[in-house]
């Protein structure tokens, strides 16, 4: 077919959209305001903006706010800052309540078609109806009345208006229960947070969106599966309201274990102080895993190498993790830590009579990373844990210097208290099978290590399962330590290493240096309490 030919990206997917013609497709990203971007946004969106780039077509990004007692300014900056951050940017912003005044006009007309009618069955009658296939009580009112009671009643959130909702008149007993007479407007009277208190009803989500789909020229719509059974009610208020045709293409939604993905679960969780905010390095947000080390590269190239998978998958965290590794690890600087816990010291003889400093490259495989300065002396530190492991005379390397001897090992109660060692630098640090981290006896800084488990204890929750069931007790791991002086000159954010523990991140400086464990995708369920 002429015209559809689309340019691949560095996607390792190459999927057709239907009836796509180059230069003519509009795709949509529309997040609902009501919490901050999660990784499975972060997937809708990028492949949104990968099928307009692909087709040279173009991207809205429109947030759904149709429900004020959900949303809020905070979400709505919140989520456009974290989308201009993962590099998507759409040709045009737009908001589903700037349609307000179009659904309101097509839900009359609906009325005066007789394809829609005002219901005041008590929500739970009307939840069992919908249910069994029952026929509503007011299905057959009379248009004068429905149009009474939408734009007046409702209209004014009137007492008689609050008891009622909108539902289209499809098929209460369809075999689709999506089709038995859905819900398409509903009172509320919490303000909007950006038409404040001018309407006092909304438009249902089902009936929002292929409305706004069909004006705002969307030509695909893509949806995560669960909506499949949702298509012919889209298609269905599309052709009532002799609306344009618009694709909708569906895709998996992306699910990762012990993650809870949803923003009413997440919300409960900074609700009930569980965690510090949206931005918690435990939540699956994308502020969330960026505080936890996460590179914009990594995550981009994770979700197109993802592409858009017709099957629910739940995802193990090491594949994003090492996604994330794969860019981090050329450049992060390495430096030293050393847990503080019986810290043990290593006196030398023949070693340097005064402390001294040498630069050493930060990167041993990449010079542009820079230099650090490391101290030598002959009262060094060493993790207990690796002091405990030395055997008396046994020959070892000091990393960025050389070998030494460790002649005696000092125990006292199943702990080293000391080492007395001799340098030995004309040692070949090819036969010892010791590489060890240590550091200066009075050159170093302290630092707090941080680790974290997953919030909830099982991989998949069931369906039925109550997540608040599912806590895991403890999700944050404190380790005391020392660190390379070098560490100082760190900016809250930077990413590196500590050699031999892995990657990290630099939360905070203002009650001393804390750095975060990055997840490497190997070591991730370090924690696990399975
Ligand atoms: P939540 O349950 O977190 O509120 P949602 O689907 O209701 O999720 P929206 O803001 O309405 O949140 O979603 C915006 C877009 O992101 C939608 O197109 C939705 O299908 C998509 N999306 C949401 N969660 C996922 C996910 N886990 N994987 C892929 N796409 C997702
Ligand atoms: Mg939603
Ligand atoms: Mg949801």
């Amino acid at each position: 077919k002429a015209g559809t030919k689309k340019e691949t990206h560095k996607a390792n997917f190459e999927i057709d959209l239907p009836d796509a013609k180059d230069g003519q497709v509009v795709t949509r990203f529309p997040p609902e305001p009501s919490g901050y971007l999660h990784i499975g946004h972060a997937k809708a969106a990028l492949l949104n903006q990968y099928f307009a780039k692909a087709y040279h077509g173009k991207l809205i990004i429109r947030f759904d706010d149709t429900n004020p007692s959900k949303e809020k300014v905070e979400f709505q900056d919140s989520i456009l800052e974290d989308l201009e951050l993962l590099g998507i940017k759409g040709d045009k912003i737009t908001y589903s309540s700037n349609y307000f005044n179009e659904m309101y006009d097509l839900a009359v007309k609906m009325i005066k078609e007789g394809k829609a009618y005002c219901d005041d069955t008590p929500l739970e009658q009307m939840r069992a109806e919908r249910m069994d296939g029952i026929k509503s009580a007011r299905r057959d009112r009379t248009v004068e009345e429905n149009l009474r009671v939408f734009t007046e009643e409702m209209k004014n959130g009137t007492e008689e208006g609050l008891k009622n909702c909108l539902r289209a008149k499809i098929d209460y007993s369809a075999l689709n229960k999506t089709l038995r007479d859905p819900v398409i407007y509903r009172c509320n009277l919490t303000p909007h947070h950006r038409t404040g208190s001018e309407w006092k009803m909304y438009p249902t989500y089902d009936f929002c969106v292929p409305i706004v789909d069909a004006i705002e020229g969307v030509t695909h719509a893509l949806r995560t599966i669960e909506y499949r059974d949702r298509n012919v009610q889209y298609e269905w208020i599309l052709q009532a309201l002799n609306l344009r045709k618009v694709h909708v293409w569906d895709f998996a939604r992306v699910n990762f274990i012990r993650t809870l993905l949803s923003k009413r679960k997440l919300q409960w969780f900074v609700d009930k102080q569980y965690v510090s905010n949206w931005d918690d390095p435990r939540f699956p947000t994308v502020r969330g895993i960026r505080r936890r080390g996460m590179s914009v590269e990594g995550l981009r190239n994770f979700v197109i190498s993802q592409g858009p998978s017709k099957n629910i998958i739940n995802l193990d965290w090491n594949i994003i993790w090492s996604a994330n590794k794969k860019v981090i690890d050329p450049i992060a600087p390495r430096h030293t830590a050393l847990a503080e816990d019986h810290l043990v010291h290593v006196k030398l003889s023949k070693g340097p009579e005064k402390e001294f400093s040498e630069d050493r490259p930060k990167h041993k495989k990449n010079p542009d990373v820079g230099t650090k300065k490391v101290y030598f002396s002959s009262d060094l530190l060493l993790e207990q844990e690796d002091a405990k492991a030395i055997a008396d005379g046994e020959e070892v390397t000091f990393m960025d210097w050389g070998n030494v001897i460790c002649d005696k090992v000092i125990k006292e109660d199943g702990l080293v208290k000391e080492i007395q060692a001799t340098l030995h630098l004309d040692g070949d640090f090819r036969k010892t099978s010791k590489k060890l981290t240590w550091l200066a006896a009075d050159k170093f800084v302290h630092v707090d290590l941080v680790d974290f488990d997953h919030l909830i204890t099982k991989d998949k929750l069931d369906e039925g399962d109550n997540f608040e069931d599912f806590l895991t007790p403890k999700t944050e791991f404190h380790t005391k330590a020392i660190a390379d002086v070098n560490v100082k000159d760190l900016k809250v954010g930077d990413v590196i290493q500590f050699e031999r523990k892995g990657y990290f991140r630099l939360d905070s400086t203002d009650n001393g240096l804390v750095f975060f464990t990055v997840p490497d995708g190997k070591s991730v369920n370090k924690y696990g309490a399975k």
